[in-house]
Order: C-alpha cells, then sequence, then structure tokens
C-alpha cells in the first residue's frame, strides 16, 4: 500500500554501513553540537524517520561548514552523492528532466549527513507516482510580531474546518517558526486538483478573518496575520519531513504531536536532536499511534 506505515518493531539500535568522517566538527555552533552527534541522531531515529522519508523526491539544507556557514538548498545531484542515495528522472516545467534525489534506508539517510546534509524535505509524493500528492501541508506563517498562542490557535482551526470537509490532520511542529497542518491522502488526485483545493481552502479563511489571516504570499499582507503557506502543495513544493533536524539555534526537529499535545507545547522548537530516545519512545506509544495515517482523498468541492 502507498500509506506509510509505522513499523511494528524497531530494531534496538540500526545500523550504517557509511562511514561519517569530522565525527568532531562543531556543526552547532552555541550549541556545542557536532556532525557525529547528527549523525548519531539520524542512525538512532532513523526506523521512525524513514515512514516519511523513504521513496519521495527530496531537497537538501547542506551546511558542509556547519549551520552559522554558509549553508544551500539543494534539489539534483548526478551521482555525488555514492550508491545509498537514488535518482529518479523528474520533468520540470520547462521540459528538462532534472535527476531528483530519493532514500531507502539509513544508509541513504547518512550519506547525506556525511555530505553535509542537516536538513531534508520532501515532496508531498511518492517516487512511485510523483503526480499524484499523498500528504498536503498547510504550513502557518506567522507575522514576526505573533505569538506562538496565535499559530496554534489557527492551527486547530485550519483542523476544525477540514475535518468539516471529511479530512482528518495532525500537527507537525516545524522546528522554526510554525506548525504544519499535514493531511494524508490516498494518492488519486493529481497536483492541480490539489492546488487548487488548498488555495481555495486558505483563500476562504483569509476572506472570513482577515485580521487573523491571509493567503498572499507578499510579505506586506502578512501584517499581524499569519500566512497559510498553501503553496507547499504544488508539484516541485516540499516541505519539512518528520524528525528531521534543522540548522537552527539549538538544532530543533520537526516533531510530529497530537493536537491535545499542541495545546500545552509553548515552542515549536520543543524537541531538538538530543531528544532521540523520547522520539523514539513517543512514536511508539499510545500517543502518537497513527499520526498521519488515514485513507483519505481530496473532498469534492
Ligand atoms: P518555519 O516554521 O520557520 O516557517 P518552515 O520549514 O515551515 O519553518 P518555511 O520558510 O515556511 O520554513 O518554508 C516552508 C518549506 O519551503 C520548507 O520546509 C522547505 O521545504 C521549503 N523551502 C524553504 N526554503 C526553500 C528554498 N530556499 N528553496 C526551496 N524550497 C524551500
Ligand atoms: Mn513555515
Ligand atoms: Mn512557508
Amino acid at each position: 500500500d502507498v500509506v506509510a506505515e509505522r513499523p511494528a518493531k524497531l530494531p534496538e539500535s540500526p545500523v550504517s554501513a557509511v562511514k561519517i568522517s569530522s565525527r568532531e566538527r562543531v556543526i552547532f555552533p552555541g550549541d556545542d553540537l557536532t556532525k557525529g552527534d547528527l549523525a548519531d541522531y539520524y542512525l538512532a531515529t532513523a526506523p521512525i524517520t524513514l515512514p516519511w522519508l523513504a521513496n519521495r523526491p527530496i531537497s537538501l539544507v547542506r551546511c558542509p561548514q556547519g549551520r552559522a556557514r554558509q549553508c544551500f538548498f539543494q534539489k539534483h545531484d548526478a551521482g555525488s552523492f555514492g550508491e545509498h542515495v537514488h535518482h529518479v528522472d523528474i520533468r520540470e516545467k520547462d521540459g528538462s528532466v532534472e535527476p531528483y534525489l530519493y532514500l531507502g534506508d539509513v544508509d541513504g539517510i547518512l550519506a547525506c549527513v556525511q555530505m553535509g546534509t542537516i536538513e531534508f524535505h520532501g515532496w508531498g509524493s511518492l517516487v512511485a507516482d510523483v503526480e499524484k500528492p499523498d500528504r498536503l501541508v498547510f504550513d502557518l506563517d506567522p507575522d514576526e510580531g505573533l505569538g506562538f498562542e496565535d499559530v496554534k490557535k489557527a492551527a486547530a482551526d485550519i483542523k476544525e474546518h477540514l475535518a468539516e470537509l471529511g479530512l482528518t490532520s495532525w500537527p507537525l511542529l516545524s522546528g522554526g517558526k510554525g506548525v504544519h497542518v499535514v493531511v494524508p491522502l490516498t494518492p488519486e488526485a493529481e497536483w492541480p486538483a490539489a492546488k487548487s483545493f488548498c488555495e481555495r481552502f486558505s483563500r476562504a479563511l483569509a476572506e472570513a478573518e482577515p485580521e487573523r489571516f491571509t493567503a498572499n504570499l507578499k510579505k506586506a499582507s502578512r501584517k499581524g496575520r499569519i500566512f497559510i503557506d498553501y503553496l507547499r502543495n504544488q508539484r516541485g513544493s516540499t516541505a519539512v519531513l518528520p524528525y528531521v533536524a534543522r540548522a537552527r539555534e539549538g538544532a530543533p526537529v520537526a516533531a510530529p504531536v497530537t493536537w491535545s499535545e499542541l495545546r500545552d507545547i509553548d515552542s515549536p522548537r520543543h524537541f531538538s536532536i538530543r531528544d532521540s530516545a523520547e522520539l523514539l519512545a513517543r512514536a511508539t506509544g499510545r500517543a502518537l499511534r497513527g499520526w498521519g495515517l488515514a485513507d483519505q482523498v481530496l473532498p469534492d468541492v
């Protein structure tokens, strides 16, 4: 089945054949965290990360000299990552065909870490059929003055509006400033229909409560509002994936939470790469069982 599945049982400690060089290099200065620490985090959490990360086109945020130096967003590569990082040819808007990256296992994750990767971002569709999204993301981007309370309220309201349309959704702490409301889909509709739905949904919210929301990308229209970034939901867009580390202060990670947990969490950077044991325990525990899994399709609106 195409729906991501949680592994029934987690291996005690995953192993990888990939050799990590410069393990002592500090890549989170100020947090005293090294490339080795990041590799250990991704190795430990691979069993809970791979159900989301594997088999979809990805982009990487690479920071070879650490997060405080130059980082770059990488979409394509012709082969410099080695045998554990796979390629899928995808047609671009202009008709050209580019090799996108995807991973299948823990070695793929660590091969990317070895190449200076900190963040993994995924398409909302699988390599098996890139034209049909298996996940929508409403990326809530608050204006600078707003607090996390406003973001949480917005996420909860969006959840209710989606539920009215028959869609179940889950919150993901972005590890940055916001929350992503994640809507799994059984891949049936194609990207234009998904984008159209998300745009109409977001614009309707912004029209109903213009003092709280905007669906307009322009920074100027964000003043005191939350931008509902529906543009994550177009062919070729990416969003950060669950359990991915962010190249930000504190080495936060994008973390799945439940709606009821979200009410008591006071920061989208609540979890960090120091929390691998807690994240593993949570992911296999009762509260997060079924997180992000639903057999549902785009509503007919
Ligand atoms: P935050 O909560 O701080 O907004 P975020 O991950 O949602 O964190 P955004 O800036 O809102 O960050 O970006 C949303 C998504 O857009 C990212 O997760 C990423 O997948 C994609 N993205 C970000 N920067 C780039 C970039 N330079 N090129 C292409 N896609 C990007
Ligand atoms: Mn965002
Ligand atoms: Mn955004």
